[in-house]
Formats: C-alpha cells, sequence, structure tokens
C-alpha cells in the first residue's frame, strides 16, 4: 500500500552536498580541476600534513554569502571552522574541517509545488561551509583497494532542510530547486555524474496526526534525482513494513542500490559527540560586515522564482512551460534571445525551444550550449511562419534540417522550394482537381458529412506537398463544396 493511502505520514530532511566551482581547494591552492590522474592534486594542506597551515579560500566565503543571500536566509556575521574527527582510509588527517556550531548560513527557506500543484514552504535550517574527504577506488587495483585524494580539500557547501518535506515528489522538487539556485548563482556546476551535487536523505514515517517524529534513516550520497526517488520509496515502504509488523526502526546509516533498487544498513548512526567537535585551532573565525553582505547582493543574478514570474507576466507564457524555461538559465536565456528577435509570439517561441530544441537536444544528448541552431537563427526559422513563407508543418522539416547543418532556414527553403503557395489561382487549380477526382466524397460533403473536409485538406497537402497555405486551402475548399 502507498504511504499516502495509509495512516503513516512520511518525514524527509535532506543534507545536500553542492560542490563550490573554485579554481582551488578550500584551504590550499591545490586545483579541483575533475578527472585529474589519482593521487596528483593533493598537497600538504589537504593531506593535513604536521607543519602545514590551512588558509581559507575567499571565493568560498563570497560563494556561501550569496547562496544565503537567495534563500532568504541570515548570513552570520561570525562564523567559525570545526573538526569532525572520524577515521576513514580516504581521510588521511584524521578530521573533517566543517562548521559545526556558528555556520555561515542559516534560517532560509524556498519554495516547491507540491504534487497537486500548490506551493508549500521547505525551511533550510543551514549552509556550512566544509572540505571535501578522498575517495576509495575499488577495483581499480587488483586485489586491493586505491586511495584518490584529489578530492580532498574540495570545498563543499552543505545545505541542511527542516524536516518540511513529505514525499519523495517533494524531496526530489526541493533538490531541483537548490540545483537551479546554486547553478543560476554561478556557484556550483551542480554536475550530479561528478559528484560536484549529492545528498543525503533523511527519512523517517509517523502515524498520521502524530506530532513527533518517527526514528530515522539517513541514505547516503544520492547522485542523481531518480534514485532519490526511488532510494526514498523503498525506504519508506521498508519502515513502514516494519512498524506494521510490530517491529522498530534503528537509527542507522544506510546505503541505496540502484542495481537491485534497495537500500541497505551500513553502519549505526554516529551521533554528533562521537566526533568530538572542536574550533579547528589553525583557523580565524569569518568574521563579515554589512558592507560585504551589500556587495555581494549587488552581484546576485535574477533568481528562478522571479524569472519565472517575469516569463508568465511579461511573455504571457502557460505556467508549465514557464517553469520548464527557467529550470535552466541556459535554456531560458535561449528562449529570450529568440523572443526578443522574431516577430512570433512568445508562446509559440516556448512550444518550438520546449518542443523541438529540447527534443533534439535530448535526442542526440547535447546540452543547449552546444545546440547546433543557433537563437537568432530559429528566430528567423519563425518569423518564416510569421509572415507565411512556410507553414508550421514545412517549418519543422526546415528545423531537422537547420540541425543537420544545412544552412540558414532562408537557404534551406529556397533550396528546398519550400515556400508556401499562397497564389490564391494556383491553389483554385488544385483545389478544382481534388474535388473533380473525388465525386463521391464530395456528394456526402454536401449530404452533411462535415468531417470530410479534413480529407479533402490532406489531399490538396499532399498534392501540393505540404506547400499550399492551410488556411486558404480551407477557405477555398469549403467556398467550392459549398456549389
Ligand atoms: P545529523 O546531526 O545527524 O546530521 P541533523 O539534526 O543535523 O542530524 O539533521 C540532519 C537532517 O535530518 C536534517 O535535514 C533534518 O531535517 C533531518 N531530520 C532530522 N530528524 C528527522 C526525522 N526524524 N525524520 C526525517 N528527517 C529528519
Ligand atoms: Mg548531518
Amino acid at each position: 500500500m502507498s504511504a499516502a493511502a495509509s495512516g503513516w505520514e512520511v518525514v524527509i530532511g535532506l543534507e545536500i552536498h553542492a560542490q563550490l566551482a573554485t579554481k582551488s581547494k578550500i584551504f590550499s591552492g591545490a586545483s579541483t580541476a575533475y578527472g585529474a590522474e589519482p593521487n596528483t592534486q593533493a598537497c600538504l594542506v589537504d593531506l593535513g600534513y604536521p607543519g602545514v597551515l590551512p588558509v581559507l579560500n575567499e571565493q568560498v566565503v563570497r560563494m556561501a554569502a550569496k547562496f544565503g543571500l537567495a534563500v532568504n536566509a541570515k548570513v552570520a556575521p561570525r562564523s567559525i571552522f570545526a573538526r569532525k574527527n572520524y577515521f576513514y582510509p580516504d581521510l588521511p588527517k584524521g578530521y573533517q574541517i566543517s562548521q559545526y556550531e556558528l555556520p555561515i548560513v542559516e534560517h532560509g527557506e524556498l519554495f516547491i509545488r507540491d504534487a497537486d500543484g500548490n506551493e508549500k514552504r521547505i525551511g533550510i535550517t543551514r549552509a556550512h561551509l566544509e572540505e571535501d574527504a578522498g575517495k576509495s577506488l575499488h577495483g581499480a587495483v587488483e586485489g586491493s583497494s586505491g586511495i584518490d585524494l584529489n578530492r580532498a580539500g574540495t570545498p563543499l557547501l552543505e545545505i541542511v532542510s527542516e524536516p518540511d518535506l513529505r514525499s519523495a515528489a517533494d524531496a526530489v522538487a526541493y533538490m531541483r530547486k537548490i540545483h537551479t539556485i546554486v547553478r543560476y548563482l554561478g556557484i556550483s556546476d551542480g554536475n550530479m555524474q561528478e559528484g560536484s551535487f549529492r545528498c543525503d536523505a533523511n527519512v523517517s514515517v509517523r502515524p498520521r496526526g502524530e506530532e513527533a517524529l518517527g526514528t530515522r534513516a539517513e541514505i547516503k550520497n544520492l547522485n542523481s534525482f531518480r534514485f532519490v526517488e526511488r532510494a526514498i520509496n523503498y525506504e519508506v515502504e521498508r519502515q513502514i513494513d516494519l512498524l506494521e509488523d510490530g517491529g522498530e526502526v534503528v537509527q542507522e546509516t544506510r546505503l541505496y542500490d540502484s542495481d537491485k533498487d534497495e537500500t541497505r544498513s551500513m553502519r549505526s548512526k554516529e551521533e554528533a559527540n562521537d566526533y568530538r567537535y572542536f574550533p579547528d585551532p589553525d583557523l580565524l573565525p569569518i568574521e563579515i560586515d554589512d558592507d560585504y553582505i551589500e556587495a555581494v547582493r549587488e552581484t546576485l543574478p535574477e533568481l528562478p522564482d522571479a524569472k519565472e514570474r517575469r516569463f508568465i507576466d511579461d511573455y504571457g507564457l502557460k505556467p508549465d512551460d514557464a517553469s520548464i524555461l527557467t529550470v535552466n538559465l541556459s535554456l531560458a536565456d535561449y528562449f529570450e534571445a529568440v523572443a526578443e528577435a522574431t516577430s512570433a509570439k512568445p508562446q509559440a517561441v516556448a512550444n518550438w525551444v520546449i518542443g523541438d530544441l529540447v527534443g533534439a537536444l535530448k535526442r542526440d544528448s547535447m546540452s543547449i550550449a552546444d545546440s547546433r541552431v543557433a537563437a537568432a537563427d530559429l528566430a528567423v526559422l519563425l518569423d518564416r511562419i510569421a509572415d507565411r513563407t512556410i507553414s508550421g508543418k514545412i517549418a519543422k522539416e526546415v528545423f531537422e534540417a537547420m540541425w543537420n547543418g544545412e544552412g540558414s532556414a532562408d537557404d534551406i527553403i529556397e533550396a528546398r522550394g519550400l515556400k508556401q503557395i499562397t497564389d490564391t489561382g494556383a491553389i483554385e487549380a488544385v483545389v478544382d482537381q481534388v474535388i473533380a477526382d473525388n465525386p463521391s466524397q464530395a456528394a456526402d460533403y454536401r449530404a452533411g458529412k462535415d468531417k470530410l473536409i479534413g480529407f479533402f485538406v490532406g489531399q490538396v497537402m499532399k498534392a501540393t506537398q505540404g506547400k499550399a497555405n492551410p488556411a486558404q486551402v480551407n477557405e477555398l475548399l469549403k467556398k467550392k463544396l459549398a456549389d
């Protein structure tokens, strides 16, 4: 039985790790570039050798402040770094530098739409700066595991939500929103395959109407929206089954296995005091004054919600389309560039961008940045529909040809002889011929079978290779068939 249909309420809080898009690490000058040979980008500071000192990269402070302002949070005038102590092979220094008490960002919020389309506020408890650990490489070395420390010291912003999410769909909507925001701000590339954007999902259930939170399990390191959705759904079912069978949920860390589509226990959950957090004696507090915050505020771009609103208000787009277009800043920019350059209606532009352009990008696994049809060129194509040089249907063919590199819309229309026939005399001749060739259909139409108009339009279009102006064809057919 689904959770929604049962007497249980689902409660979820996400801890999202966004890798900050700096060139160098959070406390050292080593490069953060992805994909280097293992262990070529970890310096003595990243490894925590004795006698070296971390120096904070100012960029990360600016980026965290930017995020804080974008989610309407408080950017702390003073925050501190702490050492979180634990042993793991990918953490040779024995502690991770993070923030514990006094994080840089607190008390934020954002809004998502739930399954019924209602707006819902999700609290952001905090966002803190920390360094990433290294990575174990299983299978890279025969018979043993390797450790790649390139990622050690990579800057992360950990964004912690309130337990305000009530379903896997809520969790995905929230994570997508954060993903969109960090990319708009340019503070993270959000690349999930490369691990630059991932989350831990804390999941519990409680009897509907119950105030107290149930015991939660934390599912670690989910790096795709699909996995977040599946892992949570699996976990919810598991907990409900367990409780209904008289069992108890234990607080623990679990791993999601995407091959088996299940979560598995990894270890019992540590309590904060297991980590022996203490302020890092090697790092000064981060102090931020109002001038700094105001200067950062000046650099904020138009944010996704505001852009979505503007696309609806100024361009008259359908809300769903405005939402699709603004999820990705490059797509939103592309749409605007076309809309500004063409005389076609903005909604028609949106239909083409969302349908044909995004369709072609998906088919060829490309991103908007590599689009094979530039915004200015699509604008010309849409102008040719608007000025009735070609029909919308023929335009699809021209678009495909443009995508395949055959030239501009005008070149293709010319080369393939696709210009619409708008000469009434020419169309009339074809219409007369089609009616003469189909006497029984014409008789049926005249006897009241109105639907047959579609048949006649189809015949005329076929005879003109789709080039007759559809509105004129319709009009002439109706006139002639009425005679
Ligand atoms: P930890 O110190 O173990 O990371 P936190 O209190 O910081 O725990 O919470 C981590 C995340 O878990 C937050 O997103 C929070 O909203 C969520 N959370 C806490 N308790 C529950 C619960 N009972 N059910 C679901 N999520 C929870
Ligand atoms: Mg945590």
